[in-house]
């Protein structure tokens, strides 16, 4: 069990959820479970969310694990099928699947930097650039086509998108997914247009650094004291240091109940310790 943020009651509601498998939106997932929500958990990794739903399961909350490529259109399509059928059509999508790839990062920060034998800006790998726009960009509009047709029907729904802070201001070797995440906001925008005549609302987060199993050692030395990208990261963040995975889960609630944010669609909100309101003076 987690302490809820916030007391907003889902009960009844079915919440799709991609890339429930991971670090923010397995704790997504737990958040709209214990507020009452039938939550499908949907992941390329089977155990990790296989696991998730076990153990909301045993807490007493509903929660199923599914397989699904976000990138796929038929097998979203299997899956929303299985989904009517074991929970009921969906109400709340969460496009959470999302990610950068090394194969679109350079290891300098500036060509003026640039050394022999790292990777330049002039060595991105196309393909490395494609698969980060299209997991980021197709991978949240393939699910938006298949799971807001229930919300069309029910002329009722939401869709939270997962923007980036480097949706405002790119930052520095990693120039795809900074940019894929802007495509981001720009879609919230679009689709919360889109479809504000269908009673569905879209908006989206955009959250600041967290720290993570994955980068915890790039951004922590072994005595605990931050490493030399973490200093400048925590030196461009007024609030001085990182955000937890947790303090995303009031603005998710609140954007996703009808009650709360009736009128609030379109919006990319910040959840980032003032990073993207700093310009570094
Ligand atoms: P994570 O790596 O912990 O989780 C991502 C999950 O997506 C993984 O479980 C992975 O298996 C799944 N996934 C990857 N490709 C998939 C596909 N094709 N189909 C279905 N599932 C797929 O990442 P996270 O940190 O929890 O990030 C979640 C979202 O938040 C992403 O969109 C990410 O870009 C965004 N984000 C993260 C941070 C951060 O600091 N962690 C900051 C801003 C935005």
């Amino acid at each position: 069990m987690i302490n809820l943020p916030l007391n907003v009651d889902y009960t009844g509601k079915v919440v799709v959820i991609t890339g429930a498998g991971g670090l923010i939106c397995g704790a997504m997932a737990r958040a709209f479970a214990q507020s009452g929500a039938k939550v499908a958990a949907l992941d390329l990794n089977l155990d990790a969310v296989k696991r998730l739903s076990q153990e909301l399961c045993d807490e007493g909350f509903v929660c199923k694990g599914y397989e699904a490529n976000v990138l796929d259109p038929q097998a979203l399509e299997d899956v929303h099928k299985q989904i009517i059928n074991d929970l009921g059509k969906c109400d709340i999508l969460v496009n959470g699947a999302g990610g950068n790839n090394p194969r679109a990062t350079t290891d300098n920060e500036y060509q003026h930097e640039a050394i022999e034998g790292k990777k330049s800006f002039f060595d991105l790998d196309p393909s490395g650039v494609d698969f980060v726009f299209k997991l980021n960009f197709q991978g949240t509009l393939l699910p938006t086509q298949t799971f807001a047709k229930d919300m069309v029907e029910k002329q009722k729904g939401c869709i939270l998108n997962i923007s980036s802070m480097n949706a405002y201001t790119p930052l520095t070797k990693i120039p795809a997914y900074s940019a894929a995440k802007a495509g981001i906001s720009n879609f919230t925008q679009w689709l919360a247009t889109h479809f504000a005549g269908t009673g569905i609302r879209c908006n989206a987060i955009a959250p600041g650094f967290l720290v993570s199993a994955q980068n915890r050692s790039l951004l922590f030395n072994e005595d605990g004291t931050p490493t030399a990208r973490s200093a400048k990261i925590l030196k461009g963040t007024p609030m001085d240091r990182y955000v937890d995975a947790g303090e995303l889960l009031g603005a998710t609630l609140f954007l996703c109940d009808d009650r709360s944010a009736s009128a609030i669609t379109g919006v990319v909100l910040p959840i980032d310790c003032g990073f993207s309101a700093y310009s570094g003076v």
